[in-house]
């Protein structure tokens, strides 16, 4: 049994064998072999060698110009590997006593090197590790060919292991057999952890080491909660963890009474619950789970699941779906936040070397002109179907809103020419997700109907912090003076200017920061759909001047851990059933 300890993205207890994949999606599980299969499965191994073997070559050769030099010593230094007499024998005896498949004895031995490599010192030698990834995928794909398994049709349940995944494959995960996910990579912030908490998948990740340690088959628990992974546990384990898991669910159905009840606080201050989507077929859980509008539908995944570019009556039919689940209630939709990890690196000409300081979302928009018009287009189109409003992400100056505005009217004037009905008066708005759009937003205010607060990236670029960045995840908190120093500014200036205000970041989703947000002055917030009956109770528990005590203390304190370690204390008093 091996514990590992990451950072709980995603709530939740899950149980079940491990499936591992990379970034290409394979999956190896254990499986196992009769002792009259073994020489075929040696066979294979001989033959996925000798095909990768020759594949490298034919590459080598092809490499000649100067600076494909660098190239050329990576294909030369794997095809040492592929060589290499004491690698195969490792890897057959393995199928012979283990009596395992050629793919798993293969994955198995070669993580086992990598692990080795990953320990050593030596920057050289541990840089190795990445080399030895790369030809056991080339193996990988010898062998497994064109019957790869693909991970959005199984039959089992699972917990997905990998490395890193992308926002896109976790949105693809079937969740009737993905139980819960754990990856090396990733904050509580990254896409990945905002996706898994929107299906309402357990999930934890900057798990070190973890695909080292875990094979494929393995028994997993996942404690979303707590950020704990434990990779075969013993069997007390498994049954205290039955047993936390029962008590987790029946503190979620007791909650999920509360449904019907209103977001108000004790002292009668009603509060608005909208909740966060990435797809239409979300809206429902919205609604099942007592929101009571949509505060943020992140479009730009109407991109990632698909090989080709949304067409207009894509987004029209998806836009549509949504507002029918919500007909007479907000529907506020982001324009296509593309770009940093959303837009996979692949898929760009050129990738960029700080995607997150890069051509992203509006910034890509706006030279974009065809694709931004094609979304806007739809977006007007469908606001004759309910209260549809309009969203900019990633505003850092007045320009790019004023240039994002003259785009809107243009395509109005579109609709005029093609005589298509749509709402001249659509609301519009903007992400407050810079610091220099926080400090700028009484300006930014005088020309937008509302501000919705992105604390997931505002936390990022205030603190220069990577939020998908497993290295920094520690120093990554939206509990931090700074950034609550803005957020306190952005209220604040919305109020002056009399315009709507909400918070849509994560923040607003975790139960330590409710009180805190509603004390600055916070009315509107809108979150992943599972939380929002945690989110309620919270509400439902306090009265305003509770929380304005709160946001009194905090504004005072001057450091990260005193803030948070203030805020978990005040919190464990109104719900001690979630910790
Ligand atoms: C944010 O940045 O807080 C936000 C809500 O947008 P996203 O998480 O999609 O970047
Ligand atoms: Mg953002």
């Amino acid at each position: 049994m091996e514990i590992k300890k990451g950072v709980a993205v995603s709530p939740g207890i899950s149980i079940a064998r491990s499936l591992i994949i990379d970034s290409e999606d394979y999956r190896i599980p254990r499986r196992l072999i009769e002792p009259s299969q073994r020489i075929i499965e040696i066979q294979r191994v001989r033959n996925a060698f000798k095909d990768a073997t020759s594949e490298l070559t034919q590459l080598e050769a092809g490499q000649s110009a100067i600076e494909q030099r660098k190239i050329k010593d990576i294909f030369a230094v794997h095809l040492r590997f592929l060589h290499d007499r004491s690698l195969r024998k490792k890897i057959t005896d393995l199928i012979q006593s283990e009596l395992v498949t050629a793919e798993y004895a293969v994955s198995e031995i070669m993580r086992g090197i990598a692990s080795h490599f990953t320990k050593e010192k030596d920057a050289y030698i541990s840089e190795r590790a990445a080399d030895i990834y790369d030809i056991e995928r080339r193996l990988l794909r010898q062998l497994l060919g064109g019957k790869r398994e693909d991970v959005e049709h199984l039959t089992e349940e699972v917990v997905i292991v990998a490395h890193e995944l992308s926002p896109t494959q976790t949105a693809g995960f079937n969740r009737k057999f993905v139980k819960g996910l754990a990856t090396n990579a990733g904050g509580r912030t990254s896409h990945t952890a905002i996706v898994a908490r929107s299906l309402g998948i357990p999930a934890v990740v900057a798990l070190e080491g973890l695909t080292e340690t875990v094979s494929g088959g393995d028994t997993v628990i996942i404690d979303g909660n707590r950020g704990i992974v434990i990779v075969n546990p013993d069997d007390e384990t498994i049954r205290q963890y039955e047993e936390y898991s029962l008590e987790f669910a029946e503190l979620e159905h007791k909650l999920d009474a509360i449904r019907e009840k209103p977001a108000v606080t004790r002292d009668g201050v009603k509060i608005t619950l909208l909740g966060n989507i990435e797809f239409p077929d979300e809206a429902e859980l919205v609604l099942q789970k007592g929101g009571e509008g949509i505060g943020l539908y992140r479009t730009e995944f109407l991109y990632l699941n698909r090989d080709s570019e949304p067409t207009e009556q894509d987004h029209y039919r998806a836009y549509a779906e949504t507002i029918s689940v919500f007909k007479h209630r907000p529907v506020i939709i982001r324009t296509m936040d593309l770009g940093a990890d959303k837009y996979t690196q692949s898929k760009r000409f050129a990738p960029e070397p700080n995607p997150f300081l890069g051509l992203r979302s509006i910034r890509f928009c706006l030279q974009n002109l065809t694709m931004f018009k094609t979304q806007l287009h739809a977006i007007l189109r469908a606001s004759v179907l309910g209260e549809v409003k309009v969203m900019f992400p990633l505003i850092t100056n007045l320009q790019e809103l004023m240039q994002a505005k003259m785009i809107l009217r243009d395509v109005m004037e579109d609709l005029d020419e093609e005589s298509i009905s749509y709402n001249r008066n659509i609301q519009t708005g903007i992400m407050i997700e810079t610091p220099s759009a926080a400090l700028m937003a009484s300006t930014l205010a005088r020309d937008v109907d509302f501000f919705s607060i992105g604390t997931n990236d505002l936390t990022q670029y205030t603190l220069a912090v990577d939020r998908g960045n497993e290295l920094v995840s520690t120093l990554y908190s939206s509990a931090d003076p700074a950034v609550l120093r803005l957020i306190r500014t952005v209220i604040q200036d919305s109020h002056k200017a009399q315009i709507d205000v909400s918070i849509c970041g994560e923040m607003a989703s975790e139960p330590e920061y409710i009180m805190l947000l509603l004390g600055i002055g916070v009315r509107t917030i809108s979150l992943a759909p599972p939380m929002m009956p945690e989110i309620k109770q919270i509400i439902r528990s306090v009265t305003v001047e509770d929380c304005n005590n709160v946001a009194r203390k905090v504004l005072g304190m001057n450091s990260e851990r005193q803030i948070s370690n203030y805020l978990r204390v005040a919190v464990r008093k109104i719900l001690p059933e979630a910790f």
